[in-house]
């Protein structure tokens, strides 16, 4: 921890999920950036997501890409709307289908924990 204001999340083992809202132009952007990719502005503010959004696609990957994914074969990678109006990839259950309401926990995977989207519960 720096002090940048950077909040934690699961990419540092913390349970959540973290997004970047551009105070200049408004821009959301899910991958951390010194700087909005919209507009260029500095020092984007960081927010913790809730967690929930809608599938935007689907992809299910039947061929590991390393040796420590090969035993989650099969697994789904989703694109998720974020309720916040962002956009991220993630993990999900496989059985998604695109303009599902979604919500978030994490699971391990390969050796992590990762966001996993599944069902929310209606
Ligand atoms: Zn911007």
């Amino acid at each position: 921890m720096s002090g940048s204001g950077r909040l934690g999340d699961w990419t540092t083992g913390t349970e959540a999920i973290v997004y970047q809202a551009c105070g200049s132009c408004g821009n959301l952007q899910y991958f951390r950036r010194s700087f909005c990719a919209a507009c260029g502005a500095p020092d984007p503010v960081e927010k913790r997501a809730s967690g929930e959004g809608t599938v935007y696609a689907t992809s299910l990957v039947c061929r590991a890409a390393t040796p420590e994914t090969r035993a989650h074969i099969p697994y789904n990678i989703v694109l998720i709307d974020a309720s916040e109006g962002f956009r991220m990839m993630a993990h999900g259950d496989n059985d998604l289908a695109i303009d599902d309401r979604v919500t978030a926990r994490f699971a391990p995977f390969a050796g992590r924990l990762v966001p996993y989207f599944a069902k929310a519960q209606s």
